[in-house]
Order: C-alpha cells, then structure tokens, then sequence
C-alpha cells in the first residue's frame, strides 16, 4: 500500500525568550521534514538552524540521501561560523525524516530535539538525545521521570557545527495508515511530560490543530524556550479535500 503523508506544524518563541532560534522545513513534494534548534550567542543560534536547514533541503533535493544531506549541513554550517566571527561557536541539532516510497520513514538525527511514533495509541520516542542526562539513564544513574527534570538536561553531546567528522543515528520506521509521527524541539519536551504528549496527540483533531495543541500546552506550563512541533500523519489513501489545499498552497513551507 502506498503510504501518504498528512503534515501539520507549529512554531512559537514562547514565553521568555525574545526570538525563535528554532528552524523546521516541510517540503509536501519529497516528503522531507525537519526540525532543528540552533545555539550559540548573538543571532548565532538562528543563522545555525536556518543554514541546517537550507543545505539539508538542498543537498537532499541535488543528490538525494538523507545522512549525505544531514553531513552536507554539518559542513554548511562549519563553514559559515568560519566566516564570521561573531556566529563562531554556534551549532544546531537536527531531526529530519525523508518517506521513502516503500513506505518507510527514515528518520537522521543528531542532538536532543525528538522524534515520536503514536501508534494503537501508545507513544513511543524513537531518537535517542545526545545529551548528558540521556547517557546517565541509559548507565542508571538517572530514571526518565528524573532526567526530565534534571537541570543539565541542555547539555547536549553531538550537534552540528562542532566537527566535521559528524555521527549520524538513522532510524527506519516502517509506517501503516494511522500512524502519527511527532518531531519537536526540546522547548516542547522539557516543558510538557510524555504522557501529556501522548494524551494531546491522541484527542481528536488533524496534524495542524494536533501540533498547536502541543505548543500551546509548552506556553500554557511557561514556555521558558522556543516551541517547535511538526504532526505527520500516515495514511493510506488522502480525501481531496486534502490533497487540493496543498496544492494551492506550495509544496515547500518552512521557516528559517
Ligand atoms: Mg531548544
């Protein structure tokens, strides 16, 4: 069965910060998404999630291959904070996810933004954070519930923009109609418990009113960091009035 995609996203600043250092693209044509948080002082943390996010569609769209993109916007933005020295020292995570036509999404991540798979109504994280708290759970020296409040939570171990020898995790997730994947920033995951996640991402509503949700309960617990959520939906056959929306709209929607 051919296996379509339903994309909804949200973004916000949130409620402390005073601009959004997140970046994320949809591109309805290649069905490529990504969501990446950039870091790093003066605009630093902007200028590293959009070039992550230029190279990556771009390498995608000239060569194909989604890791080839991710390394492709490593150096992208090695290269710009070489030029400049006030973006030296930025960097970025990045989650993306590329449907192939087989039906499986791979998903290449590096960082501690996320991805999550809903599915018969159980969610499940399917990337792993390079993080400091995330590697003290997988020794035992933290549970979930802990690590989710624990105030190293930011210190993250991989990004891009750091090294040029850049290890990429690769995910295959075989999707069936019904499925929802979730791909978000931390300004989401450090705000709102999984088990709220899981709660909002099963009410009833489309991709778009599911992702706003999500931001909207990150704001509602003090948004203290920049919100980005994007839904997919996997489905197996799209009613037109699904389809002719996005049509009119453009394939490609992003913001960087
Ligand atoms: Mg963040």
């Amino acid at each position: 069965m051919t296996i379509r995609l339903v994309i909804g996203e949200a973004t916000d600043v949130g409620k402390v910060r005073d601009h959004n250092e997140d970046g994320y693209l949809v591109d309805d044509g290649l069905g490529l998404v990504a969501v990446a948080d950039g870091m790093g002082g003066h605009r630093g943390g902007e200028v590293a999630s959009a070039t992550a996010i230029e190279a990556l569609h771009a390498s995608f769209t000239q060569h194909g291959g989604l890791r080839d993109a991710v390394v492709a916007a490593n150096d992208a933005v090695l290269d710009r904070a070489d030029g400049d020295e006030a973006l030296r020292g930025m960097g970025t995570t990045l989650t993306a996810g590329v449907l192939g036509d087989d039906g499986t999404l791979l998903i290449g991540h590096v960082g501690d933004s996320r991805a999550y798979l809903l599915r018969d109504g159980e969610l499940t994280r399917i990337t792993t954070d390079h993080s400091l708290v995330e590697e003290l759970v997988a020794a035992g020296e933290l549970t979930e519930e802990e690590a989710e409040r624990d105030p190293r939570r930011s210190m993250i171990t991989r990004a891009l923009g750091l090294d040029s020898d850049l290890v990429v995790d690769l995910h295959p997730v075989i999707l069936v109609p019904g499925d929802r994947v979730m791909f978000c920033s931390d300004g989401l995951t450090n705000m709102v418990s999984g088990r709220e996640i899981a709660d909002l991402l099963t009410k009833e509503g489309g991709a778009a009113t599911a992702a706003q949700r999500l931001v909207d309960a990150a704001n509602d617990a003090g948004g203290v960091d920049n919100i980005t959520v994007l839904v997919l939906d996997a489905t197996g056959d799209l009613p037109a009035d699904v389809v002719e929306p996005r049509k009119r709209r453009g394939i490609f929607r992003r913001r960087v």
